[in-house]
């Protein structure tokens, strides 16, 4: 192989002419850019001068000994691909030869071929040589990119003000940023690795973090969220998500964590202003409509049919803002936890008895029917505050009255399991589709159709279910198939007080 198109260039050294034309004449065909020199003073010159790439250096020189010239070329261009070309080819002047950096030996006289093939064979280890360089210095700058892209991408996360956590597949965290280590109360000087509970104390963070990392909740839409106290009054919000390698491989997780404090702090505001506003309404609004009552009875007969209609209409409606307020008051107490403060045992279907003689005429009205299908096995006391009872069985069977059509029929059952008592309320109404089930349970949400437009409510009854229900420590669940009823089942768990 030839790489002389490139003209690469070629000293020759030697004192003699004849052999210095001589190589001229092999080389200048094969394409080498060829200068000569007749000393050793001379060649250093041209090799500061030419580009040079070959040196073919006789060891005879009449200035200088060419064993000099071999180390200054070597010690100064240490990419020169030195041939050493002499008659007095010794074996002890090759061997320092080539200890001193020479590439190659060829001994005089030696024919223009061997010629050929030993600049071929220079000229293609330089060429190689060359193809190294390129690529270590490629290979450096690619390092040198990526660790500067690392660095970029560390400074961002860094200056998050947002806490950020990744964790490897085994659940350990590999990064964390400063905002993340303050909120998890750890020095500045704190750095990841090892187990989480080395630096994350809450443990629903931990299992959290976990999951996500072993590749839990990949492909869910809403993966779960967690919010947590950390110390006194500062709350937090953390948020996963898995990270996957090419293959689809769960790799490990990035946790955030946002700081809601502020959110939260005016929601409590929010919440103690309604309350206030709804205490200060309740008895002016009362009066008001115990004054329509009595104008009303007062003036039957008295009034036309239409002023007694507008009259009537009023006192609808103090009674619905009445009903209103109820239900903010009710929602501010579970909210603060001052309700079910002394659970005692209750036995769930005298109760429950109670409240349908109590509804049982709302029910007749529409010819509904309420039935309560007791188990075989004797049923258990629940441990719960009977008025919280009271409350969310009132609230799960006026509903299920509201919205069952005329002739339905409403069944609660009762099912003792281990340490808890399922009761379901189960109607034969309008049902609930899908996509509002989740939010019913929140505040003011009312599904809004053509089935529900008629009937009043506040949108408050089952968040205030939901409210009691988790402060006695249950559970509410609920199953729906629009057009043919809804089950609400409620989990309390049973007294077990001897
Ligand atoms: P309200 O009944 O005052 O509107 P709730 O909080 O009790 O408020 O209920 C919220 C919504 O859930 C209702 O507006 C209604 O659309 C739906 N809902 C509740 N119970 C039932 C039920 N048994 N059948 C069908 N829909 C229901």
């Amino acid at each position: 192989m030839s790489n002389a198109p490139d003209r690469v260039g070629v000293l020759i050294v030697d004192d003699e002419p004849g052999i210095r034309q001589g190589l001229q004449r092999v080389l200048d065909p094969m394409g080498y850019r060829v200068v000569s020199a007749e000393n050793g003073r001379q060649a250093l010159d041209l090799v500061s001068r030419e580009a040079v790439s070959i040196v073919l250096l006789d060891l005879q020189l009449p200035d200088v000994n060419g064993m000099e010239i071999l180390r200054a070329i070597c010690r100064d261009y240490p990419h020169m691909v030195v041939i050493i070309i002499t008659g007095f080819a010794t074996v002890q002047a090759a061997a320092e030869a080539m200890r001193s950096g020479a590439y190659d030996l060829l001994p005089k006289p030696f024919e223009p071929d061997q010629l050929r093939i030993a600049i071929n064979r220079a000229s293609e280890k330089m060429f190689l040589e060359k193809e190294a360089r390129l690529l270590q210095q490629e290979k450096l700058r690619t390092l040198a990119d990526l660790s500067l892209e690392k660095s970029r991408t560390h400074t961002i996360i860094d200056a998050l003000p947002i806490g950020v956590l990744v964790t490897n597949a085994n659940g350990e965290g590999v990064l964390f940023n400063p905002t993340f280590a303050r909120y998890m109360g750890l020095p500045p000087t704190a750095t990841a690795g090892g187990p989480l509970k080395d630096y994350i104390e809450d443990e629903g963070l931990r299992r959290l973090t976990q999951e996500f990392s072993q590749g839990c909740h990949i492909g869910t839409d809403d993966s779960p969220t967690y919010e947590f106290n950390f110390g006194e009054d500062k709350y937090l919000f953390a948020r996963g998500r898995p990270v996957m390698d090419e293959q689809g491989q769960c790799v490990g997780a990035v946790v955030t964590i946002v700081d809601i404090t502020a959110m939260k702090v005016l929601d409590r505001l929010k919440r103690e202003f309604v309350a206030k506003v709804s205490h200060e309404l309740r008895s002016p609004l009362s009066t008001i409509h115990e004054q329509l009552a009595v104008v009303l009875s007062d003036l039957v007969g008295q009034v036309s049919p239409a002023d007694e209609h507008l009259l009537s209409r009023a006192k609808e409606k103090t009674q619905g803002l009445i009903a209103l307020i109820g239900d903010l008051l009710d929602l501010s107490r579970i909210e603060s936890g001052i309700v079910c403060e002394a659970p005692r045992a209750v036995q769930l279907e005298e109760l429950l008895e109670n409240i349908i003689s109590f509804l049982n005429t709302k029910a007749a009205i529409k010819n509904q029917t309420i039935h309560i299908l007791r188990p075989a096995a004797h049923v258990p006391p629940v441990k719960a505050d009977p008025l919280a009872l009271e409350s969310i069985f009132g609230n799960l069977i006026t509903n299920a009255i509201h919205y069952t059509p005329e002739g339905g029929r409403i069944e609660i059952r009762l099912k003792p399991f281990d340490a808890h008592l399922e009761v379901e309320v189960r109607d034969t109404g309008i049902g609930i589709e899908a996509r509002h089930l989740e939010k019913i349970f929140e505040r003011f949400y009312r599904v809004k159709n053509e089935q529900t437009r008629r009937i009043d409510g506040t949108g408050l009854g089952l968040p205030i279910v939901k409210g009691l229900i988790e402060a006695l420590d249950g559970r509410i669940e609920v199953t729906s198939t629009p057009g043919a009823g809804s089950t609400f089942k409620v989990v309390l768990p049973i007294d077990r007080a001897p």
